[in-house]
Protein backbone atom coordinates (compact mmCIF):
# COMPACT_ATOMS: atom_id res chain seq x y z
CA UNK A 1 0.00 0.00 0.00
CA UNK A 2 1.07 3.61 -0.46
CA UNK A 3 2.73 5.59 2.13
CA UNK A 4 1.22 7.71 4.60
CA UNK A 5 2.85 11.10 6.69
CA UNK A 6 5.17 11.89 4.22
CA UNK A 7 6.32 15.39 4.25
CA UNK A 8 5.42 16.61 0.82
CA UNK A 9 2.08 14.93 0.25
CA UNK A 10 0.72 11.70 -0.16
CA UNK A 11 0.25 9.03 -2.55
CA UNK A 12 0.43 5.79 -4.47
CA UNK A 13 1.47 4.34 -7.42
CA UNK A 14 -0.73 1.49 -8.91
CA UNK A 15 1.38 -0.70 -11.53
CA UNK A 16 0.28 -3.13 -14.29
CA UNK A 17 2.37 -6.29 -13.45
CA UNK A 18 3.67 -9.81 -12.41
CA UNK A 19 4.50 -8.62 -8.74
CA UNK A 20 2.92 -8.70 -6.04
CA UNK A 21 -0.79 -8.91 -7.67
CA UNK A 22 -3.06 -7.24 -5.45
CA UNK A 23 -6.58 -6.50 -6.85
CA UNK A 24 -8.48 -9.68 -8.38
CA UNK A 25 -10.24 -9.43 -11.90
CA UNK A 26 -13.77 -8.73 -12.25
CA UNK A 27 -16.35 -8.78 -15.08
CA UNK A 28 -15.10 -6.37 -18.49
CA UNK A 29 -11.39 -6.19 -17.20
CA UNK A 30 -8.84 -8.66 -18.64
CA UNK A 31 -7.24 -9.81 -15.60
CA UNK A 32 -4.00 -7.94 -15.77
CA UNK A 33 -3.03 -8.32 -11.80
CA UNK A 34 -2.30 -4.87 -10.12
CA UNK A 35 0.43 -3.62 -7.72
CA UNK A 36 -0.09 -0.66 -5.14
CA UNK A 37 3.41 0.95 -4.55
CA UNK A 38 4.94 3.56 -3.04
CA UNK A 39 5.68 6.65 -5.91
CA UNK A 40 8.89 7.56 -3.83
CA UNK A 41 10.22 3.89 -4.59
CA UNK A 42 12.05 3.56 -8.42
CA UNK A 43 9.90 1.89 -10.57
CA UNK A 44 10.84 2.26 -14.04
CA UNK A 45 13.36 1.09 -16.45
CA UNK A 46 16.35 3.63 -17.69
CA UNK A 47 15.37 1.67 -21.02
CA UNK A 48 11.78 2.64 -21.04
CA UNK A 49 10.53 4.88 -23.93
CA UNK A 50 8.33 7.17 -22.18
CA UNK A 51 11.34 8.17 -20.21
CA UNK A 52 14.01 8.09 -23.24
CA UNK A 53 11.78 9.81 -25.69
CA UNK A 54 8.53 10.63 -24.37
CA UNK A 55 6.93 7.92 -26.19
CA UNK A 56 3.60 7.83 -24.01
CA UNK A 57 0.79 9.04 -23.46
CA UNK A 58 -1.15 10.72 -20.45
CA UNK A 59 -4.42 11.62 -18.85
CA UNK A 60 -4.90 13.81 -15.56
CA UNK A 61 -7.90 13.62 -13.51
CA UNK A 62 -9.64 14.79 -10.28
CA UNK A 63 -10.95 12.35 -8.03
CA UNK A 64 -13.20 14.53 -4.70
CA UNK A 65 -13.86 12.71 -1.76
CA UNK A 66 -17.21 10.91 -1.28
CA UNK A 67 -17.59 10.64 2.05
CA UNK A 68 -15.60 10.54 5.51
CA UNK A 69 -14.40 13.87 5.50
CA UNK A 70 -13.13 15.65 9.02
CA UNK A 71 -15.08 12.44 10.58
CA UNK A 72 -11.78 10.12 11.14
CA UNK A 73 -12.87 7.58 9.08
CA UNK A 74 -11.86 6.98 5.80
CA UNK A 75 -12.59 8.90 2.73
CA UNK A 76 -13.80 6.90 -0.46
CA UNK A 77 -13.59 8.88 -3.80
CA UNK A 78 -15.07 9.71 -7.05
CA UNK A 79 -13.24 10.39 -10.15
CA UNK A 80 -14.70 12.90 -12.25
CA UNK A 81 -15.14 12.19 -15.81
CA UNK A 82 -13.52 9.30 -15.56
CA UNK A 83 -15.39 8.18 -18.58
CA UNK A 84 -14.36 10.69 -21.12
CA UNK A 85 -10.18 10.52 -19.76
CA UNK A 86 -10.25 7.00 -20.39
CA UNK A 87 -11.78 7.51 -23.85
CA UNK A 88 -9.29 10.44 -24.81
CA UNK A 89 -6.72 8.19 -23.04
CA UNK A 90 -7.71 5.47 -25.72
CA UNK A 91 -7.51 7.80 -28.58
CA UNK A 92 -4.31 8.96 -27.70
CA UNK A 93 -2.69 5.44 -27.66
CA UNK A 94 -4.31 4.79 -31.02
CA UNK A 95 -2.96 7.86 -32.56
CA UNK A 96 0.58 6.19 -31.14
CA UNK A 97 -0.03 3.11 -31.87
CA UNK A 98 0.59 2.05 -27.92
CA UNK A 99 -1.67 -1.13 -26.74
CA UNK A 100 -3.53 -0.41 -23.82
CA UNK A 101 -4.88 -2.56 -20.59
CA UNK A 102 -8.77 -2.46 -20.90
CA UNK A 103 -10.74 0.61 -19.87
CA UNK A 104 -12.02 -1.46 -16.68
CA UNK A 105 -8.08 -2.29 -15.84
CA UNK A 106 -7.43 1.60 -15.66
CA UNK A 107 -10.41 2.16 -13.23
CA UNK A 108 -9.51 -1.03 -10.92
CA UNK A 109 -6.18 0.55 -10.84
CA UNK A 110 -7.37 3.75 -9.95
CA UNK A 111 -9.52 2.71 -7.32
CA UNK A 112 -6.21 0.66 -6.01
CA UNK A 113 -4.39 3.84 -6.22
CA UNK A 114 -7.26 6.22 -4.42
CA UNK A 115 -7.82 3.30 -1.65
CA UNK A 116 -4.12 3.49 -0.60
CA UNK A 117 -3.96 7.61 -1.19
CA UNK A 118 -7.33 7.85 1.04
CA UNK A 119 -5.68 5.92 4.12
CA UNK A 120 -3.18 9.07 4.53
CA UNK A 121 -5.37 11.92 3.34
CA UNK A 122 -9.01 11.61 4.11
CA UNK A 123 -10.46 14.54 2.69
CA UNK A 124 -8.45 16.42 0.20
CA UNK A 125 -8.75 16.35 -3.58
CA UNK A 126 -6.96 13.62 -5.56
CA UNK A 127 -4.51 14.14 -8.23
CA UNK A 128 -4.90 10.49 -10.66
CA UNK A 129 -2.75 10.65 -13.72
CA UNK A 130 -2.54 7.86 -15.75
CA UNK A 131 0.56 6.89 -17.86
CA UNK A 132 0.93 4.70 -20.54
CA UNK A 133 4.26 4.55 -22.60
CA UNK A 134 5.73 2.05 -25.07
CA UNK A 135 7.70 0.77 -23.04
CA UNK A 136 11.41 -0.47 -22.33
CA UNK A 137 13.71 -0.41 -25.97
CA UNK A 138 14.27 -3.88 -27.00
CA UNK A 139 12.63 -5.80 -24.66
CA UNK A 140 9.06 -6.36 -25.91
CA UNK A 141 6.81 -7.36 -23.12
CA UNK A 142 9.70 -8.71 -21.45
CA UNK A 143 10.40 -5.52 -19.05
CA UNK A 144 9.85 -4.67 -15.59
CA UNK A 145 5.83 -3.84 -14.79
CA UNK A 146 5.08 -5.13 -17.90
CA UNK A 147 2.61 -8.09 -18.52
CA UNK A 148 2.41 -10.20 -21.52
CA UNK A 149 0.99 -13.48 -22.21
CA UNK A 150 -2.28 -15.56 -21.33
CA UNK A 151 -5.31 -12.99 -20.35
CA UNK A 152 -3.77 -9.87 -21.95
CA UNK A 153 -2.57 -10.27 -25.22
CA UNK A 154 0.42 -8.38 -26.05
CA UNK A 155 0.94 -5.75 -23.76
CA UNK A 156 4.48 -4.71 -24.25
CA UNK A 157 4.22 -0.98 -22.98
CA UNK A 158 4.30 0.49 -18.88
CA UNK A 159 1.54 1.17 -17.22
CA UNK A 160 0.70 2.57 -14.35
CA UNK A 161 -1.46 4.98 -12.27
CA UNK A 162 -0.14 7.55 -9.81
CA UNK A 163 -2.52 9.12 -7.16
CA UNK A 164 -1.70 12.16 -5.25
CA UNK A 165 -2.97 15.52 -3.51
CA UNK A 166 -3.94 18.62 -5.73
CA UNK A 167 -1.39 21.26 -5.35
CA UNK A 168 -2.64 24.51 -3.24
CA UNK A 169 -0.88 26.56 -5.53
CA UNK A 170 -3.83 25.49 -8.23
CA UNK A 171 -6.39 26.71 -6.11
CA UNK A 172 -4.72 29.67 -5.25
CA UNK A 173 -3.90 30.71 -8.79
CA UNK A 174 -7.74 29.79 -9.84
CA UNK A 175 -9.05 32.09 -6.89
CA UNK A 176 -6.90 35.04 -7.66
CA UNK A 177 -7.40 35.34 -11.49
CA UNK A 178 -4.39 34.76 -14.34
CA UNK A 179 -2.06 37.21 -15.64
CA UNK A 180 -1.75 35.03 -19.26
CA UNK A 181 0.89 35.97 -21.94
CA UNK A 182 0.15 35.08 -25.67
CA UNK A 183 3.03 32.95 -27.02
CA UNK A 184 3.63 32.10 -30.62
CA UNK A 185 3.23 27.99 -31.14
CA UNK A 186 5.13 28.29 -34.35
CA UNK A 187 2.40 26.22 -36.24
CA UNK A 188 -0.02 27.51 -38.21
CA UNK A 189 -3.53 26.38 -37.93
CA UNK A 190 -4.25 23.61 -40.95
CA UNK A 191 -0.72 21.75 -39.61
CA UNK A 192 -2.58 19.39 -37.92
CA UNK A 193 -4.91 17.50 -40.46
CA UNK A 194 -1.75 17.92 -42.86
CA UNK A 195 0.98 16.40 -40.92
CA UNK A 196 -0.83 13.99 -38.48
CA UNK A 197 2.46 12.31 -37.52
CA UNK A 198 2.74 15.42 -35.59
CA UNK A 199 0.43 14.12 -33.03
CA UNK A 200 -1.22 17.30 -32.39
CA UNK A 201 -4.40 16.96 -30.52
CA UNK A 202 -3.06 14.15 -28.97
CA UNK A 203 -2.12 13.86 -24.90
CA UNK A 204 1.53 12.07 -25.36
CA UNK A 205 3.93 12.38 -22.98
CA UNK A 206 6.00 15.23 -24.89
CA UNK A 207 5.10 18.15 -22.58
CA UNK A 208 8.54 19.34 -22.39
CA UNK A 209 7.67 22.77 -24.78
CA UNK A 210 4.16 23.32 -22.75
CA UNK A 211 6.40 23.52 -19.31
CA UNK A 212 9.05 25.54 -21.03
CA UNK A 213 6.27 28.13 -22.55
CA UNK A 214 5.15 27.87 -18.62
CA UNK A 215 8.79 28.81 -16.98
CA UNK A 216 9.04 31.36 -19.63
CA UNK A 217 5.57 33.15 -18.67
CA UNK A 218 7.11 32.96 -15.08
CA UNK A 219 9.92 35.07 -15.93
CA UNK A 220 7.78 37.47 -17.50
CA UNK A 221 6.12 38.20 -14.05
CA UNK A 222 2.88 36.06 -15.60
CA UNK A 223 1.07 32.59 -14.96
CA UNK A 224 0.11 31.26 -17.34
CA UNK A 225 -0.12 31.04 -21.56
CA UNK A 226 -2.46 31.18 -24.41
CA UNK A 227 -0.32 29.60 -27.80
CA UNK A 228 -0.88 31.15 -30.89
CA UNK A 229 -0.59 29.87 -34.34
CA UNK A 230 1.69 31.40 -36.79
CA UNK A 231 -1.77 32.60 -38.67
CA UNK A 232 -2.51 34.53 -35.78
CA UNK A 233 -5.41 32.22 -34.43
CA UNK A 234 -5.82 31.15 -30.45
CA UNK A 235 -4.77 27.67 -29.94
CA UNK A 236 -4.78 26.34 -26.07
CA UNK A 237 -2.94 27.43 -22.77
CA UNK A 238 0.04 24.82 -22.29
CA UNK A 239 -2.03 22.38 -20.13
CA UNK A 240 -5.76 23.89 -19.95
CA UNK A 241 -8.35 24.64 -22.75
CA UNK A 242 -9.11 28.63 -23.36
CA UNK A 243 -12.89 29.44 -23.36
CA UNK A 244 -14.73 33.17 -23.86
CA UNK A 245 -18.00 34.28 -23.00
CA UNK A 246 -19.90 37.32 -24.69
CA UNK A 247 -23.51 38.24 -23.33
CA UNK A 248 -25.17 38.50 -26.32
CA UNK A 249 -28.38 40.76 -26.80
CA UNK A 250 -31.39 38.42 -28.07
CA UNK A 251 -34.52 39.28 -30.47
CA UNK A 252 -36.87 39.51 -27.64
CA UNK A 253 -35.20 41.90 -25.43
CA UNK A 254 -33.28 39.77 -23.17
CA UNK A 255 -29.65 38.75 -22.92
CA UNK A 256 -28.71 35.81 -24.07
CA UNK A 257 -24.56 34.02 -23.04
CA UNK A 258 -22.55 32.96 -25.94
CA UNK A 259 -19.89 30.44 -25.08
CA UNK A 260 -16.90 30.17 -27.38
CA UNK A 261 -13.44 27.97 -27.32
CA UNK A 262 -10.92 27.94 -30.45
CA UNK A 263 -11.36 25.67 -33.14
CA UNK A 264 -10.59 21.96 -32.56
CA UNK A 265 -9.18 21.11 -35.99
CA UNK A 266 -6.48 23.67 -34.92
CA UNK A 267 -4.61 20.61 -33.49
CA UNK A 268 -5.81 21.29 -29.81
CA UNK A 269 -6.06 18.76 -27.29
CA UNK A 270 -10.46 18.22 -26.85
CA UNK A 271 -10.72 19.37 -23.46
CA UNK A 272 -12.91 16.80 -20.75
CA UNK A 273 -13.57 19.97 -18.75
CA UNK A 274 -14.51 22.09 -21.98
CA UNK A 275 -16.48 19.33 -23.04
CA UNK A 276 -18.69 18.82 -20.10
CA UNK A 277 -19.34 22.54 -19.44
CA UNK A 278 -20.30 22.76 -22.99
CA UNK A 279 -22.94 20.09 -22.79
CA UNK A 280 -24.19 21.68 -19.83
CA UNK A 281 -24.20 25.14 -20.94
CA UNK A 282 -26.47 24.15 -24.07
CA UNK A 283 -28.61 22.34 -21.32
CA UNK A 284 -28.94 25.85 -19.77
CA UNK A 285 -29.82 27.41 -23.46
CA UNK A 286 -26.63 29.29 -24.13
CA UNK A 287 -25.35 29.81 -27.08
CA UNK A 288 -21.89 27.32 -28.36
CA UNK A 289 -19.20 28.15 -30.56
CA UNK A 290 -15.82 26.70 -31.98
CA UNK A 291 -13.62 29.49 -33.08
CA UNK A 292 -11.72 30.50 -35.53
CA UNK A 293 -10.61 32.53 -32.46
CA UNK A 294 -8.19 35.63 -32.43
CA UNK A 295 -6.39 37.42 -29.50
CA UNK A 296 -8.56 40.73 -30.40
CA UNK A 297 -11.79 38.14 -29.56
CA UNK A 298 -10.56 37.73 -26.23
CA UNK A 299 -9.94 41.59 -25.62
CA UNK A 300 -13.62 42.42 -27.05
CA UNK A 301 -15.09 39.01 -24.65
CA UNK A 302 -17.08 39.62 -20.82
CA UNK A 303 -14.71 36.88 -19.92
CA UNK A 304 -11.89 34.29 -20.64
CA UNK A 305 -10.70 31.23 -19.16
CA UNK A 306 -8.54 28.82 -18.58
CA UNK A 307 -10.27 25.34 -17.55
CA UNK A 308 -8.83 22.34 -17.19
CA UNK A 309 -9.71 18.71 -14.75
CA UNK A 310 -6.83 19.69 -12.10
CA UNK A 311 -7.58 23.30 -12.25
CA UNK A 312 -10.80 23.68 -13.06
CA UNK A 313 -12.31 27.40 -14.17
CA UNK A 314 -9.87 29.85 -13.36
CA UNK A 315 -10.39 33.33 -14.61
CA UNK A 316 -8.00 35.31 -16.99
CA UNK A 317 -7.41 38.68 -15.37
CA UNK A 318 -4.99 39.95 -17.82
CA UNK A 319 -3.64 39.48 -21.43
CA UNK A 320 0.09 40.38 -22.17
CA UNK A 321 0.13 42.88 -19.17
CA UNK A 322 -3.14 44.56 -20.03
CA UNK A 323 -6.76 43.75 -17.77
CA UNK A 324 -9.46 42.40 -19.58
CA UNK A 325 -13.30 42.28 -18.38
CA UNK A 326 -14.44 39.87 -15.92
CA UNK A 327 -17.33 38.14 -15.17
CA UNK A 328 -17.52 36.81 -11.43
CA UNK A 329 -21.12 35.62 -12.04
CA UNK A 330 -20.45 34.02 -15.15
CA UNK A 331 -17.22 32.37 -13.15
CA UNK A 332 -19.73 30.82 -11.08
CA UNK A 333 -22.04 29.65 -13.44
CA UNK A 334 -19.25 27.41 -15.33
CA UNK A 335 -17.61 26.04 -11.92
CA UNK A 336 -21.12 25.06 -11.41
CA UNK A 337 -21.82 23.58 -14.98
CA UNK A 338 -18.34 21.70 -14.60
CA UNK A 339 -19.17 20.35 -11.32
CA UNK A 340 -22.49 19.00 -12.70
CA UNK A 341 -19.90 16.23 -14.29
CA UNK A 342 -22.24 15.80 -17.68
CA UNK A 343 -21.26 13.01 -20.81
CA UNK A 344 -20.26 15.90 -22.99
CA UNK A 345 -22.08 14.08 -25.58
CA UNK A 346 -21.18 15.57 -29.11
CA UNK A 347 -18.65 17.56 -27.24
CA UNK A 348 -17.05 14.96 -26.91
CA UNK A 349 -14.89 13.92 -30.17
CA UNK A 350 -12.62 11.19 -28.91
CA UNK A 351 -15.94 8.94 -27.95
N1 LIG B 1 -5.05 21.26 -23.43
C1 LIG B 1 -3.88 20.70 -22.99
C2 LIG B 1 -2.66 20.86 -23.81
C3 LIG B 1 -3.86 20.01 -21.78
O1 LIG B 1 -2.72 19.44 -21.36
C4 LIG B 1 -5.05 19.90 -21.00
C5 LIG B 1 -5.07 19.18 -19.73
O2 LIG B 1 -4.09 18.96 -19.10
C6 LIG B 1 -6.19 20.50 -21.47
C7 LIG B 1 -6.18 21.17 -22.69
C8 LIG B 1 -7.47 20.45 -20.67
O3 LIG B 1 -8.00 19.15 -20.71
P1 LIG B 1 -8.97 18.58 -19.58
O4 LIG B 1 -10.07 19.57 -19.43
O5 LIG B 1 -9.43 17.31 -20.14
O6 LIG B 1 -8.17 18.44 -18.33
Amino acid sequence: AGPSGSAGGTGSATGFGDAGGSASGSAGDSGVRLRVDDPRRPAILVTDQGLTRGDGVFETMTAVPTKGSGSGSEASFRVRKEDSHLARLATSAEALEIPLPPAADWRRAAAAGLEAFAAGNPSVNAVVKLVATRGPEGAPGGGHYVRGGAGVGSLTGTYWVLVSPVSEGLTAARERGLKVLLLDRGVDSGLAERAPWLLMGTKSLSYAVNMAALRYAASQGADDVIFTSSDGQLLEGPTSTVLMARRVPQPDGSTGIELVTPLRSSGILPGTSQGTIFAAAQAAGWQLGYGPLEPSDLVDADGVWLVSSVRLVAPVTHLDGAKISQDPELTELLNGFLAEDREPGEHGPWN
